[in-house]
This record gives structure tokens, sequence and C-alpha cells, in this order.
């Protein structure tokens, strides 16, 4: 089935700030044939690239990243701000537009070498998508890819993600 993604992300001017142009998935997840298909197509890309797991940040990416991982039959990690997840964990640092955030996971949920997927609604600067990948890296894990529903192209968060192949489903210039 073919649909066109656009159609189902809807512009919210000055949001969450003057200035910023939010592009606001809900619609896409409000309709299940396009979120079935935005889903399905990730899937096939994260399962050409081997994925054994999915990793996805808090909270967006835990609307891509788990049905992925339902959808392929394995295993979904959170990452998630300091201070929320109850087991051991390993954080990074990363920059905000203004300061800065931590994003933990737990020490035992990748095994070394393991093939891993990351996982996000958005690829704005990279910045939260590079700490996720450099959390799953002081585990020992590979990642193999990261799959997005939208990029947005003047802010090159590619360029922040170690040329690790990216699959995005719409890109805006
Ligand atoms: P980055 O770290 O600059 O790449 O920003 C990506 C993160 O911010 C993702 O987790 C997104 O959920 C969120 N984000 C940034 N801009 C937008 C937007 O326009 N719409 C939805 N989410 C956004």
């Amino acid at each position: 089935m073919t649909v066109d993604y656009r159609s189902w992300i809807r512009d919210i001017p000055n949001f969450p700030k003057e200035g910023i142009l939010f592009r606001d998935i809900t619609p896409l997840l409000g309709n299940g044939d396009a979120y079935k298909a935005a889903i399905n197509t990730l899937a096939e890309q994260a399962k050409n690239w081997g994925a054994e797991v999915i990793i996805g940040p808090e909270a967006r990416g835990y609307v891509v990243g788990a049905p992925l991982s339902y959808s392929l039959g394995i295993g979904f990690v959170p990452v998630r701000k300091k201070g929320k997840l109850p087991s051991e964990t390993v954080s990074v640092t990363y920059d905000l537009e203004y300061g800065k955030d931590i994003l933990e996971i737990h020490t035992d949920a990748i095994q070394p070498g393991q093939k891993v997927v990351v996982a996000d609604d958005l690829l704005a600067t990279g910045g939260t998508m590079a700490a996720t990948i450099e959390l799953v890296q002081k585990l020992g894990g590979d990642v193999v890819g990261a799959a997005f529903f939208i990029e947005l192209l003047p802010l090159s968060g590619r360029d922040k993600l170690q040329g690790i192949p990216v699959h995005t489903l719409v890109q805006y210039d």
C-alpha cells in the first residue's frame, strides 16, 4: 500500500517556541493504515540491516521502536532521561540548544556484538540519536542502522551519526 506520509504530518508554527516549525506526527499515529505502512516500511529496512534488537529514546522513540520490535519479533530497549531506569545504568551527557541533558540505558540491556537498530520519530540536529548511539556503543553493541519517520535536512543530523546507515520516510528541506 502506498501512503503519502506527508499528508499525515501536521505543521505547527511557533511550537514549542517562537520561530520553530514543529512537525507533528500525531495525525499519522492516529491513522491505522498510515501508521502500519510506516512501521512496515521501517521494519523491512531494519530486517535488511540484520537487526537483533531495537533501541529508542523516550518518548516518541517508543512509538516507532516498540512496534518495530513487535513486528520483527525481537526485543525493544528503552533509553530514558536520567533517573528513570530502575536498575544499573550507563549514561551520556549531550548538548541541547540551551544547556545539556543526560540519557541512560540499562547496562545489561545489550550483549557485546549484538546488532542494534536505533529508532526515533524525527532526526533534527542528530544530538538525541548521537547520544543514543554512544550509549549502545558503551555497552559494545553494533549499531547497524538508524530509522526515523522524518528527517529535517537543513539540520544535517546524519552527519553526527558516524556514517551509520540512515532510513527516513519523509524529508523536509
Ligand atoms: P535532535 O536531537 O535535534 O535530532 O532532535 C530530535 C528529537 O527532538 C527527537 O526525539 C524528536 O522527537 C524531537 N523533535 C525535534 N523537532 C521536532 C519536530 O519538529 N517534531 C517532532 N519532534 C521533534
